[in-house]
């Protein structure tokens, strides 16, 4: 990424941690942010939510942040139905401690459509990160993922079995020759 990028980025980071109000997606919030400005991730200004909501985000994790809520208008959305079965997903198994939960679904869904690493799609710092918003936000659905399966996949993972359609080439991961792609390093 060109210099001034990631210089654009770091210092956004920055001023939006300065300003958060230490609720447990602050942080994550901070690293989205940060990253779409600077160009990195597949997320679009305001994160893929409305302008209403990413506004009330701002508000609500870093008060007093002065950021234009801008939130791209959204385009004829060719995998509605996928959306829809990913963002029901999350939903089904959101921890009900805050709010943002919902926010976080949406935009996981969002980011679920890009093409890279879903912590790179999201903007994160790391894999880590990721692990964290998951456990935070939908802890029974990660709670689930006991063999630390790359997060997108397993996501999808779970649809088809909720369907009982089984996309997978082996009936045991261990002797899956897809096993890398499911569970190798992201990075
Ligand atoms: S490793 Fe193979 S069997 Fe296991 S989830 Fe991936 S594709 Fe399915």
């Amino acid at each position: 990424m060109h210099r001034q990028n990631i210089s654009l980025q770091q210092g956004l980071y920055a001023e939006l941690m300065a300003h958060a109000a230490g609720l447990p997606n602050d942080e994550l919030f901070a690293q989205m942010i940060a990253s779409q400005h600077g160009g990195a991730g597949a997320l679009p200004s305001g994160l893929g939510l409305t302008g209403k909501d990413f506004a009330a985000l701002l508000a609500r994790h870093f008060p007093g942040f002065g950021m234009a809520a801008q939130a791209e208008a959204g385009s004829a959305d060719q995998r509605a139905l996928e959306r829809d079965d990913v963002l029901g997903l999350l939903l089904e198994h959101r921890a009900y401690d805050n709010m943002s939960e919902q926010w976080m679904a949406e935009i996981v869904t969002y980011a679920c459509m890009g093409n890279d690493h879903l912590w790179q799609d999201l903007g994160l710092h790391s894999r880590e990160y990721l692990s964290r918003l998951m456990v935070q936000n939908f802890p029974a659905l990660a709670a689930k993922n006991e063999h630390d399966m790359k997060w997108k996949k397993f996501l999808y993972k779970q649809l088809c079995e909720q369907e009982g359609v089984n996309v997978c080439r082996s009936p045991s991961c261990e002797y899956c020759a897809d096993y890398l792609n499911c569970f190798g390093p992201e990075e």
